[in-house]
């Protein structure tokens, strides 16, 4: 069975294509610069090396016709004909509360993405316009929304809710959805099997750290609570979010004269990392300044560990305890500096830092010692393997 996951932004489409009965990527890439200057196409089919174009595409329908003319070309196409694609996954950032799993697409469900783009304006009508487009080049196949928000619908009104007025979460949806839950949600099931944990008991913290940063406690398959919120700007400091901060820092800008625009680009495109180093939002840009000795890189690190630290030691609380603690996303996998100074703290719960495993670049590795209360191990995610999968479960 082949399944085709597609993920739709404003200006670029990424592809996978699974072949199902192995869970094998056959071949994957991107459109980027949709309607742009410049469009891009780049391919890589499994085997061979990775190849680039520049296309003129305009819109996602363009993009899907040159995707299905590279999978069904004779040279290095993956597929004979477009008719053995069996079903396809779409990602879709925002499902609101309509949404608490994957769904079957109809007329329906579109127009729930469409009344959920009120609170992701900037992703769910691209993510339609790719569901869209794949209708008209692969009609009756069927296709499957994977909402990022769907597995923290499990979470309870006293972790979803905000102490505001109530009237403003009853028309105006406002409340915490979180993100990264596709995410999160193959990490738990991935961490449980590779730990051995009873996947509807285990009590286990995510850790996604990347660009876009987000923790969640999870138990049972059921997420207590996660750091995102309403929108993905809250909770961890991120590459070049700020997390958390107070509501009245906003007000105090907008009362001095910035506008709500300014105030936007300050908390999403000039804080985190970038914004406290004030030289990059790449955690390896600032790993190599905390070792040339940078004091503001240095805080900006302190900062990203101890606002980590603050909810770790939450959601621990919360879930009464924890068997797991995983890491995943880009910084996760890879940077094994975050990942000490983390487990360091984590003596408390119980957690011992096995150096040498955690210097070591691994997929799935146990990197706490053994005989941990609490099991510290590094699962890449794999968010596009998920959404295939849900695909391929719902049809
Ligand atoms: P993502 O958004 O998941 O792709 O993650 C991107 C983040 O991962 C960036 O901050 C990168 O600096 C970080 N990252 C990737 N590789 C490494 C590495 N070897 N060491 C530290 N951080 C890394």
């Amino acid at each position: 069975m082949k399944v085709l996951v597609i993920n739709a932004g404003s200006s670029s489409l990424k592809f996978t294509m699974f072949s199902m009965s192995k869970q094998s990527v056959l071949c994957k890439g991107l459109i980027e610069r949709i309607g742009l200057k410049s469009p891009r196409f780049v391919y890589h089919r499994q085997g061979d090396s990775p190849t680039e174009e520049l296309l003129n595409i305009v819109n996602h329908n363009g993009a899907m016709q040159a995707l299905c003319h590279k999978l069904i070309d004779p040279e290095h196409g993956v597929i004979k004909s477009l008719s053995e694609v069996e079903a396809i996954g779409h990602r879709v950032v925002h499902g609101g509360e309509r949404f608490t799993k994957a769904v079957k697409i109809d007329q329906t469900v579109k127009d729930g993405i469409r009344q959920c783009a009120a609170l992701a304006p900037l992703h769910n009508p691209p993510n339609l316009e790719g569901i869209e487009a794949c209708e008209n080049f692969f009609p009756g196949v069927p296709g499957v929304a994977v909402f990022d928000t769907a597995f923290h619908q499990s979470m309870q009104p006293e972790a979803y809710l905000y102490a505001l007025p109530r009237d403003l979460y009853k028309k105006l949806s406002i409340r915490k959805y979180g993100f990264h839950g596709t995410s999160h949600k193959y990490v738990y099931y991935e961490g449980c099997r590779f730990l051995g944990l009873d996947p509807k008991k285990a009590r286990v913290l995510v850790c996604h750290l990347g660009n876009g940063s987000s923790i969640a406690a999870i138990e049972g398959g059921k997420v207590l609570d996660t750091s995102m919120g309403m929108t993905p700007l809250m909770g961890l400091v991120m590459g070049t979010r700020c997390g958390a901060v107070d509501a009245g820092v906003v007000l105090h800008l907008i009362k001095n004269g910035y506008t709500v625009d300014e105030v936007d680009v300050i908390l999403n495109k000039k804080s985190g990392l970038q914004g406290v180093s004030g030289i990059s939002s790449d955690m390896r840009d600032i790993e190599a300044a905390c070792l040339s000795g940078n004091s503001d890189a240095q805080e900006a690190f302190d900062l990203f560990i101890h606002r980590l630290l603050v909810y770790i030691g939450g959601y621990y609380l919360l879930l009464g305890g924890a068997e797991a603690i995983l890491f995943t996303g880009g910084i996760g996998e890879n940077s094994h500096a975050t990942r000490k100074a983390l487990i360091d703290a984590l003596a408390v719960y119980g957690c011992e830092l096995d150096e040498e495993a955690n210097k070591k670049r691994q997929v799935n590795a146990i990197i706490s010692k053994p005989g941990s209360k609490l099991v510290a191990a590094i699962i890449p995610t794999n968010e596009e393997l998920m959404i295939a999968q849900e695909a391929m479960e719902l049809i």
